[in-house]
């Protein structure tokens, strides 16, 4: 039952951003542009009041319409039917940190203005699973943290102890972790946690406090993650020391030393290295079982696991090609492991590949990871190259829009060459594609 009744009263909202044909919003009359104040007493602030609060089959819903008539909405929704409502992207919350190894802070000048926005909010790491430090959380969102069970959340935990956090995150203000995560666990929730590994800041003493005092909240820690500092040239906050390999071997030490004990004790590897850390050390990367169901592949923590086991299993739907030429675009880390995966590709195939390394011009050559190669590099890569049948770059380099991180659209640069270019996750994706063998052949 719907029934749209006056209503006074106005106070925080969300806007609606779009309505889905045959929906209850729309049979309620809701449009984008609406703005959603209340729902049953409860006022909205953002998209998780909105999804939390109308899991309720009975529903009052306070509106304002884009025509500024204000009105109020009494529903008994079907169980299971959902509203049917796209609201408009939340305001991202700021991060108040300023540290020396922030990514962001290591962008050159001129890019788009949202590759900028510092976000630390805990709400995206909920929902995508976006990293936060809970730098900028305060009690009542840790209430509401725990009220809408927000599990499991993605933490930048950094260290534990809380005078090093606030040298590392360069953040006087900043909340005592340990205190806030202990909450969050004692509630219900769980997390992964990640570290990004400074040399002389967070590993050492720092380190091995930190695992202790993860370790000591049990289920409620997911699993925690290794990260190298990572710089470009442009990083001019930093004042670390550069991660070589003794500091990664003896960090993968530490590694091991733990993930032997979760193992043992509770099943898992609990702590990982991301592959960052087994490239920079030159040890050899771990096999996909290492890594159980992959908790931080976004993370760099056993993507080349993930991809050689993609490949391994993609080899049998692919077609033959004899004698087509493909080019493979990718970045200088990734360089050393491409020809096992290009054979393993040959043999299924019998087309030959050529792998094309190529150095990331917008952040310079200390940046080596395959994802952030820009659209200039692509050119450079395949610049005069009439030789090829076919040429994979790295997917992940292209945003959701078809975007290079130097603003350059795929579909545009695609146009310059004159063989078919794909991006690609994995290789399989793109070479057992339905058509593909055919392009490459004609
Ligand atoms: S927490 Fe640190 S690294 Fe992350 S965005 Fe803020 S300043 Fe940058």
């Amino acid at each position: 039952m719907i029934s749209p009744i006056a209503m006074a009263g106005a106070g925080r909202m969300v806007r609606v951003k779009g309505v889905q044909e045959g929906s209850i919003a729309e049979e309620l009359g809701i449009v984008p542009g609406t703005e959603l104040r209340s729902v049953n007493g409860r006022e909205i602030a953002d998209f998780l009041d909105w999804e939390f609060l109308t899991a309720d089959d009975e529903l009052v819903i306070e509106a304002k319409l884009p025509d500024g008539e204000e009105i109020v909405y009494e529903i008994e929704r079907p169980e299971g039917e959902s509203m049917g409502l796209e609201l408009e992207a939340p305001t991202v919350r700021r991060c108040a940190n300023r540290c020396e190894f922030c990514f962001i802070e290591g962008l050159p000048k001129g890019l788009r203005k949202n590759l900028y926005v510092r976000d630390d909010d805990y709400r995206l790491s909920f929902a995508y699973g976006n990293f936060a430090t809970l730098s900028n959380v305060k009690e009542r969102d840790i209430a509401r943290i725990l009220e809408y069970r927000l599990s499991p959340l993605y933490i930048s935990v950094h260290a534990t102890p809380w005078e090093a956090r606030k040298v590392l995150l360069n953040n006087p203000r900043v909340p005592n972790i340990v205190e806030q995560l202990t909450k969050l666990a004692a509630g219900g929730i769980q997390f992964h946690a990640q570290m990004v590994i400074v040399p002389g800041f967070n590993d050492g003493d720092v380190l091995e406090e930190s695992f202790r005092d993860l370790w000591a909240m049990g289920d409620a820690v997911l699993s925690v993650a290794i990260v190298p500092v990572g710089l470009t040239q442009f990083s001019h906050l930093y004042t670390g020391q550069s991660m070589d390999r003794d500091t990664t071997e003896r960090l993968l030490q530490v590694v091991d030393r733990w993930a032997d004990r979760a193992r043992s004790e509770r099943g898992d590897a609990w702590v990982y290295g991301s592959d960052e850390l087994y490239l920079l050390a030159g040890r050899p990367l771990p096999d996909a079982d290492f890594y159980g169901d992959f908790p931080q592949i976004e993370n760099g923590v056993g993507a080349v696991a993930s991809l050689r086991m993609r490949v391994h299993e993609g080899l049998s739907q692919l077609p033959r090609i004899d004698g087509r030429r493909i080019g493979v675009v990718t970045g200088v880390s990734m360089a050393p492991l491409m020809p096992e995966l290009l054979e393993q590709l040959t043999k299924s195939t019998n087309a030959s590949f050529e792998l094309i390394v190529v150095e990331n011009s917008l952040f310079g050559p200390t940046t080596t990871t395959a994802g952030l190669l820009v659209g200039a590099d692509i050119r450079r890569a395949l610049a005069g190259r009439t030789d090829l049948d076919l040429a994979l770059i790295p997917a992940e380099c292209i945003n959701d829009n078809g975007l290079f991180l130097d603003d350059e659209p795929f579909i545009r640069l695609r146009e310059e060459f004159n063989m078919p270019v794909y991006p690609s996750y994995d290789f399989i994706d793109v070479l057992s594609r339905e058509g593909t063998p055919a392009e490459v052949a004609a």
